[in-house]
């Protein structure tokens, strides 16, 4: 099912991406009030706060709820920012309209569950409003689309991606994984979905948040969410994420935004050398499928196993020193080997399941 979609018309500096910032939560008027006044005067356009607060586990702070309402309003009113929030059900998608919310957000664990993603949906029916769909916390692309079709069918267009990582029971550097090859295939697969990324949820962390917005314009997001507070140290829900809206403009400002639609000759000539490259690959590639096959045939009259562990081990280690000393990515080198292998023992197992069942 293709997705019917308009532009999302949000407000941006001609400068800069599209950019959403605020708190990760509206935690009182004044700290509401103090955030919103200082984005307003770096020229933010779109103000962000949570207003019900999904947490893993209960007793943290869980959101003012519609008490808070009021006062993003005010911020509207005062400020001349859109206003924008995260609903997860049918309830506060009719408070967030009622107090003038501009823009909605999906949080990733409502993108997970498809029972509140088409309650959210039935609830949003014929209203013509930006809503913004966060990835699930798993790397499911499917479940991602699934979620702006739900939409979609209910007759909202105005829609967009929101990348905010992935969960992962490791943690690493990262709060949640990147895997920026999901939402690069989103955009291959809906190419008119505008993408934003959101840095604060991905790094978790306050350092990570310009290289991450430096890494979603080199990829070509449409914009940025980040959360920003008066006195980030201090906030009740994200405290480590959290930039003063000064930090954010000096980071908003730092930022080299690259022109994606500029196509000049220079890009197109060596983009025909890679498709030489990739031609030669490709048939490299058939010629190692074609000896591998020899040696299933092989391994079939001498009765060994397809699996030779040790001559597995040899190829991942070789090729992963042969890969630093070229200059590339030791892991890397052995995941392409490992999907090579795991090929060539498909086909070595074809000839030799082939023969047995000839010979039956
Ligand atoms: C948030 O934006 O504050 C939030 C809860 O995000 P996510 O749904 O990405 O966890
Ligand atoms: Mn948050």
């Amino acid at each position: 099912m293709e997705l019917e979609l308009q532009p999302l018309e949000m407000p941006s500096d001609r400068k800069r991406p599209v950019v959403i910032s605020g708190p990760c939560s509206a935690e009182t008027e004044e700290q509401l009030i103090s955030t919103a006044a200082a984005l307003a005067e770096k020229g933010c356009h779109i103000f962000r706060a949570g207003i019900w607060k999904p947490r893993t586990k209960p007793g943290g702070f869980e959101g003012n709820g519609e008490k808070a309402l009021p006062w993003m309003k005010r911020v509207k009113d005062e400020t001349g920012m859109l206003i924008s929030t995260e609903v997860a059900t049918p309830e506060h998608v009719e408070l967030a309209l009622k107090y003038g919310m501009d823009v909605l957000w999906v949080g990733a664990r409502t993108t997970a569950n498809p029972f509140a993603m088409q309650a959210l949906a039935d609830s949003l029916k014929g209203i013509d409003i930006p809503v913004l769909v966060k990835n699930p916390v798993n790397p499911d692309l499917e479940l991602w689309i699934g979620a702006l079709q739900r939409l979609n069918q209910a007759g909202l267009k105005r829609l967009g991606a929101i990348h905010r990582g992935f969960s992962s029971y490791e943690k690493k550097i990262y709060r949640n994984l990147p895997m920026w090859q999901i939402p690069i295939e989103l955009h291959r697969r809906i190419p008119d979905l505008p993408i934003i990324c959101d840095p604060s949820h991905i790094g978790g962390r306050r350092d990570l948040i310009a290289p991450l917005c430096q890494q979603a314009m080199d990829l070509g997001f449409d914009g940025l969410i980040v959360e920003s507070h008066c006195n980030p140290d201090e906030a009740w829900s994200d405290a480590k994420q959290q930039v003063t809206p000064d930090i954010l403009d000096d980071i908003l400002s730092s930022l080299v935004v690259r022109n994606g639609h500029c196509k000049t000759e220079g890009l197109r000539q060596l983009r025909s050398q890679i498709d030489d490259l990739d031609n030669s690959l490709m048939e490299l590639l058939a010629k190692r499928f074609h000896i591998c096959r020899e040696i299933g045939r092989y391994k079939k009259e001498h009765n060994m196993t397809v699996l030779q562990s040790e001559r597995y081990n040899e190829i991942l280690e070789k090729r992963g020193a042969q890969a630093a000393l070229c200059g590339m990515d030791a892991e890397f080198a052995a995941h392409v080997f490992e999907f090579i292998h795991e090929e060539s023992v498909r086909q070595q197992l074809a000839i030799l399941n082939h023969r047995k069942e000839k010979q039956e």
